[in-house]
């Protein structure tokens, strides 16, 4: 395998920041969505996790996979509250363990990460598919990452259909009304409307495929 086959540690920082700077072009819309359903501060709540992920991440001395993301865990755990905060803090803490042990990340150790992330938010969040939830962008996104790996694509296609399948899962929430959390109470107003959870999943998943390209093509 070569090197470009796998995502380092150095990769992973650059993933984590292009994260950053695409939530932070996103806010607004992030917590115009949370405001059809919920209470309009999805936005600011991930990007101030964002923020702190940021800049532990350029901190990090010896920046593995794993380390880049357990920092991004912590900041998402410690800075964001909430129960998006919790649980996209335990996704990143479920992909970062898996990452354990590896220098370098290839689309079948992808597909592990996030079949584990996402059912940690599912068993956390007890939220199915079709509850309008951003577990309605993870499903979809870790099984295409399980159907890439077993393609034996490289990561950066890997990503790339990952990114799109999430992108479509966050769209199929607009004509969904919300069952789980602060939105169920107003499930009528959320109607036509995406979710904001499933949107920032597409976000997240969408930087990590447009960094990764842009690595390939140096
Ligand atoms: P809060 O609802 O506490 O204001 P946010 O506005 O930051 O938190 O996040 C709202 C998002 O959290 C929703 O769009 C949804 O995707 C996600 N969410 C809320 N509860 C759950 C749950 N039980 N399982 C999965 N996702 C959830
Ligand atoms: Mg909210």
């Amino acid at each position: 395998m070569s090197a470009r086959d796998g995502l380092d540690g150095e990769d992973w920082q650059r993933l984590v920041l292009a994260t950053a700077d695409a939530i932070d072009e996103q806010a607004a819309e992030l917590s115009r969505l949370d405001a059809a359903g919920g209470d309009g501060d999805h936005g600011v709540n991930v990007a101030t996790a964002m923020g702190h992920a940021r800049r532990e991440t350029t901190d990090l001395d010896d920046p593995t996979p794993a380390a880049v993301l357990s920092v991004t865990a912590r900041a998402f755990l410690d800075e964001m509250g909430g129960a998006a905060g919790a649980l996209f803090g335990s996704f990143f803490r479920a992909v970062g363990r898996s990452f354990n042990g590896h220098t370098a990340i290839d689309a079948a150790q992808l597909a592990d990460a996030l079949e584990a992330g996402t059912e940690t938010v599912i068993s956390r969040g007890k939220a199915e598919p079709g509850d309008k939830t951003m577990v309605d962008a993870l499903v979809p996104a870790a099984a295409a990452g399980r159907a890439a790996a077993e393609a034996d694509s490289s990561i950066v296609d890997a990503l790339g259909r990952i990114a799109t399948a999430a992108r479509e899962g966050a769209s199929s929430t607009s004509t969904m009304t919300p069952s789980i959390g602060r939105a169920r109470y107003s499930e009528d107003r959320s109607l036509g409307v995406q979710d904001p959870g499933a949107t920032t999943v597409a976000l997240i998943l969408e930087a990590w495929a447009a960094a990764s390209d842009d690595r390939s093509k140096s």
